[in-house]
């Protein structure tokens, strides 16, 4: 079994929204996500829940969670 890509839940308080954002979009999802609804407010943001794990990942992979 296989599983290149791995999903990332997102979680957005101010509008409700939750998805499942492939790692390689998450950036650009987040990004998209924060310019249309909230005017480019860093709102929406990866499942604290899940934040821990991805960490290390996610830090390397693409500096979000940086500071
Ligand atoms: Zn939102």
């Amino acid at each position: 079994m296989t599983d290149d890509e791995s999903s990332v839940p997102i979680v957005c308080d101010e509008c409700g929204t939750t998805a499942q954002i492939p790692l390689s979009d998450l950036a650009d999802q987040l990004e998209a996500h924060n310019e249309r609804m909230h005017d480019g407010e860093p709102v929406a943001e990866v499942d604290p829940d899940v934040a821990d794990q991805l960490a290390d990942l996610v830090a390397d992979e693409l500096g979000l969670l940086d500071g």
